[in-house]
């Protein structure tokens, strides 16, 4: 199966080989031609599967048939997303997708000044996405004309109902034509997915790509067992020991992720936070040179990091276990995407055992719970210093070693390389290695049921 087979248009075929595609994944099989064909989806599929190009390539052919609408671009398709990063990633593959078209994206989304998109959006665009606060706010002034919507999506649906979005939805949708093609992505089916599902959609294809709580076999998973107050200490060790260049790390709380931050900060590693607090230029700032490496460690809570599209990331780490199962199975889909294998690890606490056996339970699966490795306490700087808290130092009794092995003595004495859980080669998945081409073949199969 090729892209010319879904009867995509050459623009479209050129902008998908520009990206270097070679096949499309399952999602993309099967919804492309439903979309084209006016059917109403709704979707089982999380980040990682290619749902993106599933809705904006089709979108994009549907609109281009019927360029000539008025002299005034209100938009035709809207694409609604739970978080700021995913609709600016959202819009962004539909202006790749569609580099070769005269069709024009924008994105809104809240925790930015309102007024440069009021401006904006009066000159008009074909596509818009937006998280749906922002959009009511944009619509209540009249600044966003929804009147001509032809195709609503609901991108992660599920985790939009999770934030409370529920009724701005509503009200969203009251303000849509009563004719339009609707398209519901979500990653797992709730009760209340339903209810909106059998609401919103008209006998729809239903498509299933991922089965819920699929364990993700491109992932390796382990486990090690620590103090909750030494597993900041354990984290550095992991990532000076691994030479990890690039680290997405799970905290519960906005707080938590902004003391690490500074903790891995004092130990010498280069960290940025990414959380609801922060202003939606420090967000991007920190997404951009995690992307380009300028930043070893990205520390997120769950709803940030939410469908964070960053390639092929190596390395994630649960440095909290989630409370909701399913929680975890998003964050380890955001390693070893797109042919690219990766590694998850978690920190469970003595307090966490219970989390980690829900989680098992969900994944049907136990997850390695591997001998802690031998590590270092090593102190940073007081929090309130301003600045020079990098690299202060290994703590003076020093080279205490720690480790709660389990069956594995911890070794006394330097917690230094080459001590600790062993043989990081031999468990590396399989997959790895980047071919020039990005493709959603065989090693990926089993993502993609
Ligand atoms: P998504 O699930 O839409 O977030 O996409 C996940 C990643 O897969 C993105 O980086 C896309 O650029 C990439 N991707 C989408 N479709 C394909 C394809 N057919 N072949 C290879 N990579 C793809």
């Amino acid at each position: 199966m090729s892209f010319s087979d879904l009867g995509l248009l050459p623009e479209l075929l050129r902008a998908v080989a520009d990206k270097g595609y070679d096949s499309p994944s399952p999602i993309q099989i099967q919804a492309i031609p439903a979309v084209l064909g006016g059917r109403d989806v709704l979707a089982g599929a999380q980040t990682g599967t290619g749902k993106t190009a599933g809705f904006v390539l089709p979108i994009l052919q549907r609109l281009s048939a019927d360029q000539a609408n008025g002299t005034l671009r209100a938009p035709r398709a809207l694409v609604l997303t739970p978080t700021r990063e995913l609709a600016a990633q959202v819009a962004q593959s539909a202006r790749d997708y569609g580099k070769y078209m005269q069709l024009r994206t924008y994105q809104v989304f809240g925790g930015v000044s309102i007024n440069p998109q009021i401006s904006a959006l009066r000159s008009g665009c074909d596509i818009l996405v937006a998280t749906p606060g922002r959009l009511l706010d944009l619509a209540q002034q009249r600044a966003a004309d929804l009147s001509k919507v032809q195709v609503l999506v609901l991108d992660e649906a599920d985790r939009m109902l999770d934030m409370g979005f529920i009724n701005d939805i509503r009200k969203i949708i009251k303000l849509l034509p009563q004719k339009r093609q609707n398209l519901l992505f979500s990653a797992t089916y709730s009760d209340d997915i339903r209810g909106l599902a059998e609401r919103l959609l008209h006998d729809p294809l239903s498509i299933q790509v991922a089965p819920r709580n699929a364990p993700i076999e491109l992932v390796e998973q382990r486990a090690y067992r620590v103090q909750k107050e030494q597993k900041r200490h354990l984290l550095v060790h992991l990532i000076q020991e691994g030479q990890w260049r690039q680290v997405l790390i799970f905290t519960r709380t906005k707080h938590g992720a902004n003391r690490l931050t500074q903790q891995l900060e004092g130990a010498g590693i280069q960290a940025a936070a990414i959380h609801g607090n922060k202003s939606q230029a420090a967000r991007v700032k920190a997404l951009d040179m995690f992307k380009r490496g300028q930043v070893t460690a990205l520390v997120a809570t769950e709803v940030a990091a939410r469908g964070l599209d960053i390639k092929e990331l190596p390395q994630v780490v649960n440095y909290e276990l989630p409370n909701v199962p399913e929680d975890y199975v998003h964050r380890i889909g955001r390693t070893g995407r797109a042919g690219a294998a990766g590694e998850a690890v978690s920190l469970v606490s003595s307090d966490e055992g219970g989390l980690l056996r829900d989680i098992e339970r969900v994944l049907r699966r136990s997850i390695p719970v591997l001998p802690t490795p031998v590590f270092k306490i090593v102190e940073s700087a007081p929090q309130s210093a301003s600045n020079g808290n990098r690299g202060s130092g290994d703590r003076p009794q020093g080279d205490r070693a720690h480790g709660e092995a389990r069956g594995n003595r911890p070794a006394q004495g330097q917690g230094r390389q080459g001590q600790n859980h062993g043989g990081r080669d031999s468990r590396r998945a399989p997959g790895g290695g980047g071919s020039g081409t990005r493709s959603f073949g065989q090693q990926q199969r089993g993502r993609f049921r």
